[in-house]
């Protein structure tokens, strides 16, 4: 009897800390999914460059390349409104799992959900061309 009764004790823990454990697996997958969706918005995508076509700047002028924080443009930069994206935010873009982009630049044209992602080079932004694209918004700057 006594230890049948061991071993049910045994078993109902067992199954409890199962249950438990599920439970708790449950709750932090979709608090993870919860979370990872925050903030994740479709975005009009476009690229540009440091050219004079697309910053019409030219290489002598001493502000060519330089974004509106005063940052050089470098991979990662991406021009935003700021009445929609903060300066200074970080964002994941979809399609660049490696990259924490950053919002440093603005333009006249980047109005509303609309990003402007900077590529090294004029034909690699005329590439991108055009994309409806997911933006998550990492930490507002
Ligand atoms: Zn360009």
């Amino acid at each position: 009897m006594k230890i049948s009764k061991k071993v049910e004790v045994g078993l109902l823990c067992s199954r409890k800390s199962v249950t438990v454990f599920f439970v708790g697996m449950f709750i932090f997958i979709s608090s993870m999914l919860f979370i990872s969706n925050v903030n994740a918005e479709v975005f009009k995508a476009t690229a540009y460059c440091s050219c004079e076509k697309c910053c019409d700047k030219d290489p002598s002028d001493k502000w060519y390349g330089i974004t509106a924080t005063g940052k050089r443009a470098r991979w990662g930069t991406v021009a935003v409104d700021r009445r929609v994206i903060r300066l200074g935010s970080k964002l994941r873009i979809e399609g660049f799992p490696n990259t924490i982009f950053r919002a440093e630049d603005v333009g006249s044209a980047i109005k509303g959900n609309h990003i402007d992602v900077w590529f090294p080079s004029h034909r690699e932004a005329l590439k991108f061309g055009v994309q409806k694209i997911v933006v998550q918004r990492v930490r507002n700057g």
